[in-house]
This record gives C-alpha cells, sequence and structure tokens, in this order.
C-alpha cells in the first residue's frame, strides 16, 4: 500500500519523527478506534460531531438520520476532516512538564457522496456494525426496506491522511532523573466489561460466541 502524499495539508510540523503517511498504518489505526470525530465549517463557524464508522479499503463510511446537518453537510460536497485516536497509556514523567500520552492517531481528508445503492448501503452498514462488533452482523435481523429507507449512508473517499504515534517511557530533563518521583508508563486499553442481558429475552438466550471470545482474558 502506498504512503499518501505529503501536502501542507497532512504533513505533521510539530515532532515530525512521530508522523506516518503509511496508508497500511494509517488504515489499522482507523479500524482500531471505536469511533472518530467529523470536523467541518459551515458560515466561518467549525464543528465537531463523534460518530461511528467503517472502512472498506480506501472508503469511510458513516450513518445517520437524513435530517444529519453532517450528513447534508458531507453530500453537498464539501470537505471533511475525521480524527481517529487509540489511547495507549499516561506517561507520567517525573516533572509535570515532560508528562504524556502514549498513543495511535490518524487524521484524514475528504469527501463524501450519498451510497444509494441497497447492495453498497447494506455492505457499508455491515461494515460499521463489524468493526465495533465482528459477528453481529450476522445474527442480529437484517434492516427492513423501511429501516434502510431511514438511513442515509455517506462514503468519504480518504483524498489526504497522517498518522502520528508516540509510545515508550518519559523523556525527562537530565537532572530530574535524580528525584525521587515515581515514572513511567501506565497502559491503557479499551475492554468489554460483563455482560447485562435484557431482560425482555427468553433467560435461556446464550450469549454469542463472539462476544464470548472478546470477554477471555486470553482475547
Ligand atoms: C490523545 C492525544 C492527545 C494530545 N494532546 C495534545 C495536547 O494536549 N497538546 C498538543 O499541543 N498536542 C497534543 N497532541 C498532539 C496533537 O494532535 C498535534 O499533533 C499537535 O498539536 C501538533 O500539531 P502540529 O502543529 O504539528 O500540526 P498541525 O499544523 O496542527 O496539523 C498539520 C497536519 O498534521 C497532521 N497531524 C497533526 N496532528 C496529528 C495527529 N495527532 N495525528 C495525525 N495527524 C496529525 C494533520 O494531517 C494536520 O492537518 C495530542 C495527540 C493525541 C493523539
Amino acid at each position: 500500500m502506498p504512503d499518501y502524499p505529503k501536502t501542507s495539508r497532512n504533513r505533521v510540523r510539530r515532532l515530525p519523527a512521530r508522523a506516518s503517511y503509511d496508508a497500511k498504518v494509517i488504515y489499522e489505526i482507523i479500524d482500531e478506534a471505536p469511533l472518530c470525530h467529523i470536523a467541518f465549517s459551515e458560515e466561518g463557524q467549525p464543528f465537531v460531531i463523534p460518530a461511528l464508522h467503517g472502512r472498506l479499503g480506501d472508503q469511510l463510511f458513516i450513518h445517520g438520520a437524513p435530517a444529519s446537518r453532517l450528513l447534508q453537510h458531507i453530500v453537498a460536497d464539501h470537505p471533511v476532516s475525521l480524527a481517529f485516536t487509540v489511547l495507549d497509556g499516561l506517561v507520567l514523567a517525573r516533572s509535570i512538564f515532560h508528562h504524556s500520552v502514549n498513543y495511535r492517531s490518524a487524521v484524514v481528508f475528504g469527501r463524501g457522496r450519498v451510497v444509494e445503492r441497497d447492495d453498497e448501503k447494506l455492505r457499508a452498514l455491515e461494515a460499521i456494525s463489524e468493526h465495533l462488533l465482528p459477528g453481529r452482523w450476522a445474527e442480529a435481523r437484517a434492516p427492513s426496506r423501511a429501516e434502510l429507507d431511514a438511513t442515509k449512508v455517506v462514503a468519504i473517499a480518504i483524498e489526504s491522511a497522517s498518522a502520528k504515534m508516540r509510545s515508550g517511557p518519559p523523556s525527562d530533563d537530565k537532572e530530574d532523573y535524580a528525584l525521587p518521583v515515581w515514572a513511567g508508563v501506565l497502559p491503557l486499553a479499551l475492554r468489554m466489561l460483563e455482560p447485562i442481558g435484557d431482560l425482555r429475552q427468553a433467560p435461556d438466550t446464550p450469549l454469542p460466541g463472539y462476544v464470548r471470545v472478546l470477554m477471555s482474558p486470553c482475547s
């Protein structure tokens, strides 16, 4: 997979050694981030809206109500920028100044189009669903005609993108390494807690295997 060309729009200026323009790296971050934030500007006012996403190749999919201002903005061929963030740890330095976080993040630029055809719309909705919980799409009831019509789906082709990552221990000033202050990394990960079954299901309804796998301590 090629790199996204470095331009004035996507070039990471601060700490460029942490940057990557490799599509594979960027796609991995997009796929691991559970949600994204989409930025757009309307009449000079910036907005940032959180959303769920799915990805197939270089296409990102977002869904929502047809009345959503964000989706209307995207289908009107206005540019958007999306941010994806995975927080890997808190980095505790000996000085407050050098505290940091370990992370992987991606910023993407593109324009969208409405997904009209039913087959593509269903593939896009499946991509969004499978991104959050692989296996769920095959088990749950498929969208009805009315539900499909009530859902707007947009595809955003990734035109330009960048990634930025930090990992590893804190980096303190030389003279601070002698301070008796605990320093190091507090690793963070998103994990599923004990499932809470809906009271309105038959009590013997089994927990799906694709959920049990996520509960396993070795997963
Ligand atoms: C969880 C997290 C917390 C952070 N906290 C802070 C903070 O508190 N203060 C702070 O100054 N910075 C923070 N950063 C870093 C911040 O995201 C920017 O990288 C930073 O502001 C420097 O941007 P810049 O001036 O180099 O680039 P800008 O001129 O702001 O951006 C130029 C281009 O660089 C790319 N880019 C910039 N940052 C990122 C990124 N993080 N990921 C992918 N592409 C990027 C984009 O394509 C962007 O269009 C944090 C990052 C993460 C992921």
